[in-house]
């Protein structure tokens, strides 16, 4: 069992069990930090070394019948957070590394309402909200916490969004699922350390059990608008269920919870529709579909098409992909290791471990890539890079890339992007994308679409790649927020007019004539330096409730972003982006940016900074009135 497991973290689970601190002076010690590195870069002997005094420690702990010492004290607390990096880790992190790690049991982003609203008042609430994926199941399980009424309505049959509807082969989770998955829900049950999709929908269906966030749900029941009345301090939401029969529901609050990665995009080729054989999203995957013998044609190499092109190549007859443009990879060795039964069984009986192990995930992912992401205007090959780390990436990545390929100069160019490091989505690769490409049935065509025939698809050259299935990983309508819904708002104001190709949203969450709106995974809270989404979700979240404890405490309370408190806001929002790599001139198409190139979808912020900002509604920034 202790095979498994990250020797880090059992060290620390180790002071738990016997009190003595000496154990983070000692010579074997994590040596420093990095992304999925889970061994702090110890060596074998160390490691070894730890695992064996692990053994006399468990057995003590478990002869002892279980009983822990008392717990580390804050300072104590504060030296092994430090140990278990390598480094020391800035002060203003601590009360967000505190509340991650959970170590007291509490779970600090619940949010417990002011004891003065009774619970008539509560019930006289309700909450809408739109969607039983992450976020919402989340904002259920929260609301449901706080006793307040709430109703989840979802399109799909199943609850899980994102990982109930993306079920093409290979689609799995790219932040390590212990880290990715609710902090006060951990799971010890995960089979790979970063799942596959079946795992993840099973895990958020479980969630929405465990919970009891289901009895609430509506599935298979679309919202096609809301209304606000102004003079009621109410909206009405309009769905239309499967049937196509219509209903309304009416709410004192909405929640947007559709994500942005819901609506799927097919770019519009000519001839698309005269295509003879099957056409398929990646998003709207068909198992019925064989693929097994037959020729099929993926378009895109981002995320999905990373995923797929590799588990699908050995059975098809030929595979030819489509590439617009090259992604950046990194080397994560580990991508797609099966945990061992060491790591459930360490979760489930060693004190702490699995907090710690959380923790080793979450911390490189916490703002440590921003630096890499950061332009310096100093840096003089700005053409290449945006400074001299961000340069130092790119030579890694290339030098990753070039080491797999071996001596075929013409895919080495075809696969290196020329755009800079870390522009666009980076994907972890630990070899199988490139192996897949210099596959004898794979091709790879970098010459661009022009149609589609009956038959296939044509090249800018005038070749036609005749094909059977033909997969579109074009990704999604992600800077259309709240599409296609029809959401207005006080004076008639309609939301898609507002915004235009520039959604925004302070803090990714509230706009103004929005009265008693939330968007949770709104404009500009994508995550590309780090993190997770459950993370943000978790900030959302716990800022949503704030608003509903001030809306519970007033009559029919109604709560408006402030239009200057907005706009303030965005120009921050704008100031910061244009100091990051995301705009950089070589990145001719992002789905990170609207038609006129602005970064809308993602967020420039360091993760510290919004968790700190979400903690609580600043009342400053909304007209908040009453009703009655
Ligand atoms: C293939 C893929 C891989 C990903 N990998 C990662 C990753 O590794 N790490 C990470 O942090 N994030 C990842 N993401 C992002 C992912 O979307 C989020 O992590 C998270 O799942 C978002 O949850 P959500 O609930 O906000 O949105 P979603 O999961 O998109 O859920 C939105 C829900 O709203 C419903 N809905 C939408 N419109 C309506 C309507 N009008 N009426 C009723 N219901 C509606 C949808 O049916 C859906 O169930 C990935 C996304 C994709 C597509």
């Amino acid at each position: 069992m202790l095979d498994d497991l990250s020797v880090p973290a059992l060290l620390l689970s180790m002071v738990h069990m016997t009190g003595d601190e000496t154990i983070l002076d000692g010579p074997d010690r994590p040596l420093g930090n990095y992304l999925n590195e889970v061994q702090g870069f110890m060596s074998p002997e160390s490691q070894a070394a730890v695992r064996a005094r692990a053994l006399d420690v468990i057995r003590s702990f478990r002869d002892g019948g279980h009983q822990l010492p008392p717990p580390p004290t804050p300072a104590t607390l504060r030296r092994m957070m430090d140990f278990l990096l390598g480094q020391e880790i800035p002060e203003e992190y601590v009360p967000l590394l505190v509340e991650e790690l959970e170590l007291d049991g509490v779970d600090l982003r619940e949010v417990v309402l002011d004891p003065t609203i009774g619970a008539d008042v509560k019930e006289a609430f309700h909450v809408v909200v739109i969607g039983a994926g992450m976020s919402g199941l989340l904002a259920g399980i929260r609301l449901g916490q706080a006793g307040i009424p709430y109703t989840i309505v979802e399109k799909n049959a199943g609850a899980g969004g994102t990982w109930w509807e993306n079920r093409y082969p290979g689609c799995r989770v790219d932040v390590g699922n212990h880290f990715y998955c609710y902090s006060f829900a951990p799971d010890d049950h995960w089979t790979e350390f970063f799942a596959q999709q079946p795992e993840l929908q099973a895990y958020f269906d479980h969630c929405m059990h465990r919970y009891d966030v289901v009895s609430h749900v509506r599935f298979g029941t679309e919202v096609m608008r809301a209304r606000w009345d102004d003079e009621e301090a109410r909206w009405t939401v309009e769905t239309r269920g499967a049937d196509g029969a219509t209903s309304t529901l009416v709410g004192n609050a909405v929640v947007s919870a559709v994500g942005q990665l819901n609506r799927p995009k097919i770019p519009d080729f000519p001839g698309l529709d005269s295509f003879a054989g099957t056409v398929m999203h990646s998003a709207r995957w068909d198992p019925e579909v064989a693929l097994a013998g037959r020729r099929v044609a993926v378009v895109g190499t981002g995320a999905s098409a990373f995923q797929v092109v590799p588990t699908i190549a050995p059975d098809v007859e030929r595979l030819t992909v489509f590439q617009r443009s090259a992604p950046w990879m990194f080397p994560n060795p580990h991508y797609h290791d099966a945990v061992g039964p060491g790591v459930p069984w360490a979760i489930r009986h060693l004190p702490f471990y699995g907090r710690w192990y959380r923790f080793l995930l979450f911390w490189p992912a916490c703002d440590g890539g921003l630096p890499a992401m950061r332009v310096d205007p100093d840096w003089p090959h700005q053409d290449r890079a945006v400074s001299e780390i961000n340069d130092a990436a790119r030579e890694f990545f290339t030098g990753w890339m070039a080491e797999q390929i071996g001596d075929d100069p013409e895919l080495l160019a075809k696969v290196v992007p020329d755009y800079v490091c870390l522009g666009k989505r980076t994907l972890q690769d630990n070899g199988t994308w490139l192996t897949a490409l210099t596959r004898e049935n794979v091709e790879l065509v970098t010459e661009p679409i022009t149609k589609i025939t009956s038959a296939g698809v044509v090249d800018a050259t005038g070749t036609e790649h005749e094909v059977d299935v033909l997969v579109f990983a074009t990704g999604f309508h992600a800077n259309r927020y709240l599409w296609p819904m029809e959401i207005a708002g006080r004076n008639g104001m309609v939301l898609s007019e507002q915004w235009g190709d520039e959604p925004t949203a302070n803090l990714g969450i509230t706009m103004p004539n929005f009265p008693n709106l939330f968007c949770l995974y709104g404009p500009g809270t994508n995550l590309a330096h780090g993190g997770s989404m459950i993370f943000h979700g978790e900030c959302q979240v716990r800022y949503l409730m704030g608003c509903l404890e001030q809306l519970l405490l007033r009559p029919n309370g109604v709560m408006e972003c402030r239009q200057d408190a907005h706009d303030t806001y965005i120009e921050r929002f704008d100031a910061e982006h244009a100091g990051m790599i995301w705009s950089h001139p070589s990145i001719r198409n992002s789905w990170y940016r609207n038609e006129a190139g602005r970064v809308t979808v993602l967020s420039p912020w360091r993760l510290v900074d919004y968790w700190a900002w979400t903690r609580q509604p600043n009342l400053a920034e909304f007209d908040i009135s009453s009703r009655g």
